[in-house]
């Protein structure tokens, strides 16, 4: 089942025209009525795509530093809703959606839910969190949009998700992958079986992960794990999702038109290469963003997908650049050390980086737990392998700690995977590897 097969099975040159003929549109609309823009886009609009590539970029910073409205194109009064990320350094970024943009929200997220699995009439759990956040209502608005039954469990409150999950039976669930798994393991402790509730497929995102957390949640609910995409500055969830191929991602293209581009340099890259993903809304109204720099490093998978779908597809987002650490001058995301970790033999999935920036060289120290009743002999030989691994494929030395199973702290929503200390105190705790939003 393809949920708008005329827009996600467009034939190649039909796609581009609707997507030059809504970029004009756009950037008419942005430079019409943001200050901002009318600065920044002094130019003849785009004759081709390619001409995009001349336009300034907007980050991050340009959002903060117009916060709270001030990127806005439409009247506080035509607003229908409003999203924000945490701000964990500052004021959070605030994005605004008039009510069709929320019809494209639902329709986009229609389109990736659909590629996972879902069908009209199945029973959702959603346990993404509810509120300022933009995945709980994401992934709702866009279950409703289907016909499906949607269950709005939203995240914390481990227990009973598991409660839910043994007596609704749902079709299908979708979470942040580190809250998913604790679930599954607060429901083992309790004597309840995560793979045996019937599950048919599960939806992860709002976090990167790896391929070897994708076969732990596979294992541990017994069904196939779909990665999606998005970020609430371009509308949320939904701006890409695997299909049942999982050969990358499918961009809702004719709603958001992605660029990869070299972070260093900002030239655009060819189809394979990996780099940073730049992405322009092509239909939003309330909130244009023209150029936007994710931050995510992916890379436009090449060919033809057998799935039907004619969308470019992108990679599964390998690391966020502004997660990226540098410990005596390596340069490594903590989802590197994850997929490092995932691959060795008798260690739980749960892992945090510790880095201590107190003495003149910063220390890394990986800590992660082995798979519980473990004899304490193995202990010793397992610490050494997990070190062996992650200098080989990090570069760098670690010290590996092994923690008793259960004591690493467990994701409520999303994961904190790495705590740095500088001075005598935690100078930050980030919600890395992750995008900025408070589930
Ligand atoms: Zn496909």
């Amino acid at each position: 089942m393809i949920w708008n097969r005329e827009a996600e099975c467009a034939e190649p040159a039909d796609r581009t025209r609707v997507q030059l003929a809504r970029l004009m549109e756009t950037i008419e609309w942005a430079r019409a009525r943001v200050p901002f823009h009318r600065d920044r886009l002094d130019t003849p609009a785009p004759a081709r795509l390619e001409d995009l590539a001349t336009l300034p970029f907007m980050r991050k910073s340009d959002l903060r530093e117009h916060y709270p409205f001030g990127l806005f194109a439409v009247p506080q009064s035509e607003i229908a809703r409003i999203h924000a990320s945490s701000g964990t350094k500052g004021k959070p970024t605030v994005v605004g959606y008039t009510r069709d943009d929320l019809g494209v929200w639902a329709e986009v997220m229609a389109r990736a839910m659909v590629a996972a699995g879902c069908r009209p009439g199945d029973l959702l759990h959603v346990a993404f969190g509810y509120g300022l956040f933009t995945g709980g209502l994401g992934f709702h608005h866009g279950a409703e949009r289907i016909g499906m039954t949607v269950v709005p469990a939203s995240s914390g409150q481990t227990a009973r998700h598991g409660l839910l999950l043994q007596d609704f039976r749902p079709a299908g669930m979708c979470a942040t992958p580190s809250f998913a798994l604790h679930v599954a393991e607060a429901m083992r402790a309790a004597g309840l079986a995560p793979d045996a509730c019937g599950l048919r497929y599960a939806m992860f995102g709002a976090e990167p992960w790896t391929d070897g957390l994708r076969r732990a949640l596979e294992s541990a609910f017994g069904c196939p794990a779909y990665d999606t995409y998005g970020l609430s500055e371009i509308i949320g969830p939904g701006v890409a999702g695997e299909c049942e191929a999982r050969d990358g991602l499918h961009v809702a293209d004719d709603h958001f038109l992605p660029e990869i581009i070299d972070p260093g340099s900002g030239a655009p890259l060819p189809p394979g290469r990996e780099g940073e993903l730049v992405l322009t809304t092509l239909t939003k109204r309330a909130l244009p963003m023209i150029r936007y720099r994710t931050g995510d490093l992916t890379a436009v998978v090449p060919g033809p997908c057998r799935c039907g779908r004619t969308s470019v597809r992108i990679r599964r987002i390998r690391a966020r650049a502004d997660d990226m650490l540098i410990v005596r001058g390596v340069n490594l995301f903590p989802s590197e050390v994850e997929a490092t970790l995932l691959a060795i033999d008798d260690l739980a999935p749960h892992y945090r980086l510790v880095l201590d920036r107190r003495e003149t060289l910063a220390r890394l120290q990986v800590e992660v737990e082995p798979v519980p009743g473990l004899a304490s002999a193995a202990l010793d030989a397992l610490r050494g392998r997990v070190t062996e691994r992650l200098r080989g494929a990090l570069g760098l030395s670690v010290h590996v700690t092994l923690a008793a199973p259960g004591t690493i702290p467990r994701s409520e929503g999303k994961a904190v995977r790495v705590i740095e200390r500088a001075g005598s105190d935690i100078l930050e705790a980030g919600t890395s590897p992750g995008r900025n939003d408070t589930p």
